[in-house]
């Protein structure tokens, strides 16, 4: 909290030196990554386009109710943040506007944005293993991780966490609700430990032989083979990743997105600003500091752990519909104990 107040005071003070200067445009992002190459990313956007940029970093429950409670002299034009289940909790509190940009509409696969927000990166959860206890045939699958014979296998972060009730939302779209409930009660059945601590605390685990399996977003795993501390070399070292559903509906994936707020004092920047993150350059900021996938198909980056980690198939459900799936997967979970 202590950070989100510091940085209001200070986002607050340079609108008013902004209001100052008539002719300076500005554009105020509330934003939910924290991730040092973004920082390249904004002041390209300001070399291009004469816009300052004021940011107002926090966490995104913290930035939703902020934007709720500022209300109408909200002046967060720019809500930034990751996952469809917190993009859909924005949208469902009303927050955004209508998105209207032919160049995004363009450039952006229609299965990748809705009419209130659009996905900027996009990201992979992935089954990672210890090679010494596991035998990689058992792990194919999402489904395979309520296999009993994985008893007692199993890390993973809370089923309250955005990023597992996606993939719960998933599971419900491809499989129904009632199979997807009999897999999350067998997921829970073979829980090494009850769920605690975030996706790379979950790899660690897997590493050190405390459970056998985890379920991780991709940048994680890539961030530990781009990390030169040795401990982490070591992590890597134990483990061995698989593409989830390669044989049926592909490996689950979830985005980072934004949309514009519905009382944006600054539209036509905004407009502007979401339509940069689409171009070439910026993708490439976007996606490769957090070692994610670009959206739009003509960008092009260079990340070696991503080329290591390869290419696979993934899930083509539409984003949209897997956000409107999340409230039900919270409620699936909840009755299979998935706490
Ligand atoms: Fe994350």
């Amino acid at each position: 909290m202590t950070r989100l107040r510091h940085s209001l005071g200070l986002a607050v003070a340079l609108l008013g030196a902004a209001a100052g200067a008539q002719a300076e445009q500005t554009l105020n992002i509330y934003s939910a990554r924290h991730y040092q190459t973004d920082e390249a990313l904004y002041a390209n956007f300001t070399k291009q386009t004469g816009i300052k940029i004021n940011r107002l970093d926090g966490k995104e429950e913290e930035l939703v109710e902020r934007i709720k409670n500022e209300g109408a002299s909200s002046p967060a034009d720019i809500l930034i943040t990751v996952d469809a289940a917190r993009l859909e909790i924005a949208d469902k509190a009303g927050l955004f506007q209508p998105l209207s940009s032919k160049l995004i509409e363009a450039r952006i696969p229609p299965s990748l944005r809705t009419p209130t927000w659009a996905a900027f990166s996009t990201r992979a959860r992935v089954i990672a293993y210890n090679k010494a206890a596991v035998n990689s045939d058992w792990v194919q699958t999402y489904e395979d991780l309520a296999n009993p014979r994985l008893k007692g296998q199993i890390c993973v972060r809370s089923g309250s966490h955005p990023y597992n009730l996606s993939l719960g939302a998933a599971v419900i779209a491809h499989n129904g609700e009632a199979k997807a409930e009999d897999w999350a009660k067998g997921v829970v059945a073979n829980f090494a430990r009850a769920p605690k601590g975030g996706d790379t605390d979950q790899l660690k685990a897997v590493a050190a032989g405390e459970c056998g399996v985890a379920i991780s977003n991709s940048y994680y795993l890539a961030r530990l083979m781009r990390s030169t501390k040795p401990e982490d070399q070591d992590v890597m070292k134990k483990l061995s990743v698989v593409w989830p559903n390669q044989k049926t509906w592909g490996t689950h994936v979830n985005v980072s997105g934004a949309g514009i707020v519905k009382t944006a004092p600054n539209k036509e920047a905004a407009v502007k600003f979401l339509e940069y993150l689409a171009s070439d350059e910026a993708q490439a900021y976007f996606a490769n500091g957090n070692n994610e996938w670009p959206v739009v198909k003509t960008a092009k980056i260079a990340n070696p752990a991503l080329e290591t980690l390869g290419d696979f198939k993934a899930d083509t459900l539409p984003i949209g519909q897997l956000a409107a799936t999340t409230v039900q997967a919270q409620k699936v979970y909840d009755r299979a104990g998935w706490r």
